[in-house]
């Protein structure tokens, strides 16, 4: 593909230029590393990194811990932070870096023509590299007209039968963010208050358990991302794998807005030591090899239009996607949790 190799060229060439200035000076090729704080902990990413670290030269150091701690870190290493690039696995816990202005802006005619404009921030803060969809699952034996629209869920022909997370979840959090921005407060509010009187149980527990609800008969219906879907499709997941066939799937909104999405992201650090090989890392990621590497690593979709699903997310077919822009989604986070703690969503 022709993008590929230019890219890769340049990229190659510069790190050569590098090695050349420097050759015989005793300077350290500080220029010749990305230091990389990372929430992603897939097998399938060391052939990411390794794969980056050949084409280019340079060496990747990661740091890994949970987006929270990470964030914390850079925050108190402040200006001395070695972060160059941050890669979070949820849109809202990037923005929670963002707000406390961790991230420099970038501006790269490979990210804007290879990433959608919805997955990125509009100031080119952070960049979504796959996606997933929060949809709706059912057991095939007991749902006879599954809910097809997110507006489904709060009819009372679903009382005592939907399982979903905690409303402290990020993913939760966003759904709703996504109604508010698409229905407004009031619209957002009732339909809270609506599928909270519709729970078979408490909100409890993560996206696998609102799955293994289904198999286990205390959950109808269940709210959750594909990406745990398609894991256990794939691998085995203890109490739902072996039961999977008996589960459902909706994507909602078909014929409206599309099924809610939520993006793994990246982003280059506001006091990057490494700037310019921080964001040759994020170019690299939008290469149609490295898209296949980053979201079957967690099962999702490649951000970057025309890439091969991995089979598992393959076998959950193609879908119309909510293209709102996650900026704006992940804005009305506040007010989401202000509903969900206003109509009793725990
Ligand atoms: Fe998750």
């Amino acid at each position: 593909m022709s993008f590929k190799s230019s890219c890769l060229t340049t990229t190659f060439g510069a790190t050569l230029l590098t090695i050349s200035v420097f050759a015989g000076t005793g300077v350290s090729l500080a220029q010749g590393e990305v230091n990389l704080y990372s929430s992603r902990h897939y097998d399938t990413d060391e052939r990411l990194y390794s794969d980056f670290e050949e084409q280019t030269g340079i060496t990747i150091n990661r740091i890994e811990g949970n987006a929270d701690e990470l964030i914390a870190r850079m925050e108190a290493e402040g200006a001395n932070s070695p972060a160059d690039v941050l890669l979070t696995v949820d849109v809202s816990r990037m923005v929670r870096a963002e707000q406390k202005q961790l991230l420099a802006p970038v501006k790269s005619t490979v990210l804007e023509t290879r990433l959608p404009a919805h997955l990125r921030h509009p100031d080119g803060l952070w960049f979504g590299f796959s996606q997933r969809s929060r949809i709706i699952f059912y057991d095939k034996a007991r749902i006879e007209t599954p809910p097809l629209t997110y507006a489904d869920l709060a009819k009372p022909d679903y009382k005592g039968l939907i399982c979903a997370r905690s409303s402290t979840n990020t993913y939760q959090i966003a759904l709703l963010s996504s109604i508010i921005a698409h229905e407004g407060e009031e619209a957002a509010t009732n339909w809270a208050k609506a599928v909270r009187g519709n729970m078979a149980r408490a909100p409890q527990g993560g996206d696998t358990d609102q799955l293994r609800g289904i198999v286990s008969g205390e959950c109808g219906i269940a709210i959750a991302n594909t990406y745990y879907f398609a894991r256990a499709l794939r691998s085995d997941v203890t109490d739902l794998s072996a039961s999977i066939d008996r589960i459902g799937w909706v994507f909602p909104d078909q014929s409206g807005n599309g099924a809610h999405m939520n993006i793994s992201v990246g982003a280059v650090a506001a006091n990057a030591p490494n700037r310019d090989n921080a964001v040759k890392f994020l170019e690299y990621l939008t290469s149609d090899s490295a898209q296949k590497y980053f979201s079957d690593g967690n099962d999702e979709y490649p951000a970057v239009p025309g890439v091969a699903l991995s089979a598992s997310v393959a076998r959950l077919g193609l879908f119309r996607q909510d293209a709102i822009n996650l900026s704006t989604v992940a804005n009305n986070s506040a007010k989401a949790t202000e509903i969900f703690n206003a109509v009793g969503w725990e």
